[in-house]
């Protein structure tokens, strides 16, 4: 008997599809890294899909790591790098225990950095690549998502732009096996000059590359049944007010959780108030 997970539609007969959301502490200025808000405005939003339940933990961990245990899927929205919640004590075993039997992981933002040494291996597996110190870069600027792949996390989503702090030249797997791309744009020549975010750069290797379109949102569908969910914006909270992102991200969301996304895909109106609300300071 297999114990694959094996992606079920809404509606059939069968429990919940358990989605748990990790938001990190608090950190940077007012409506930037608001892991906090942005994983409520995520579990509100999603608080109807059927099929599905979201629970929700904050401050960077769950105070205990059994809660993990019914999760069909992870989303991480947190700082990373050495800090990473992830990597903390043996919380990289805890995880790839539970990605061996199948569950689901998502990283949106600075959670997509780990040190190379310490969580790369592991994330290019998990979800298919990483943000590496001085190969990856953390420019602002502002895509235009004109061309759209066919992929259920982009139902009902429309071409769309918004300014935000796109990491790109992502450390991907060995020939990106089995990474698709969903969201893709080529930089501009000033943004690949930089200054970047930090380290200011600008580096050779992407400043040579100009002209080249970059991949800063992808999926990965791993062997085990499980799924990995790359985004790399996230940086401004009110974005989360631009109704083609949210909408990409929940259903991302709804996808990584194993469940058939709407086709006109995860509708959720949010208000001027609803951004203001629950930001860290
Ligand atoms: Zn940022």
């Amino acid at each position: 008997m297999t114990i694959a997970a094996v992606p079920a539609s809404s509606g059939e007969q069968g429990e919940d599809r358990h989605l748990i959301l990790v938001a990190g502490g608090p950190s940077h200025a007012t409506g930037e890294h608001e892991h906090r808000a942005g994983i409520l405005l995520m579990e509100q939003c999603l608080s109807d899909v059927p099929g599905l339940n979201v629970s929700a933990h904050f401050d960077g961990w769950p105070d205990d790591d059994t809660v993990f245990d019914g999760a069909d899927a992870i989303h991480l929205f947190m700082d990373g790098g050495g800090g990473h919640p992830v990597i903390q004590d043996r919380r990289l075993e805890l995880m790839q225990e539970h990605i061996d039997r199948g569950v689901s992981l998502g990283a949106m933002h600075y959670a997509v950095e780990v040190p190379e040494d310490d969580g790369g291996e592991q994330f290019m597996d998990w979800i298919g690549g990483y943000y590496e110190t001085h190969f990856s870069v953390n420019p602002f600027w502002e895509p235009h998502f004109d061309n759209l792949p066919n992929h259920p996390i982009l139902s009902g989503v429309a071409p769309f732009s918004v300014r935000d702090e796109w990491y790109f030249s992502i450390r991907f797997r060995e020939d990106q096996v089995g990474v698709t791309p969903l969201l893709v744009d080529a930089p501009s020549d000033d943004t690949r000059d930089g200054p970047y975010v930090y380290p200011h750069g600008p580096y050779d290797h992407i400043v040579e590359q100009k002209g080249k379109s970059e991949i800063v949102s992808w999926a990965v569908e791993r062997m085990d049944g499980g799924r990995g969910f790359g985004f790399t914006g996230g940086h401004f909270h009110e974005n989360w007010g631009d109704d083609n992102f949210r909408k990409y991200v929940l259903n991302a969301l709804v996808w990584l959780s194993g469940l058939e996304v709407p086709a006109n895909g995860v509708e959720c109106m949010i208000t001027e108030e609803q951004l203001q609300e629950n930001l860290d300071r």
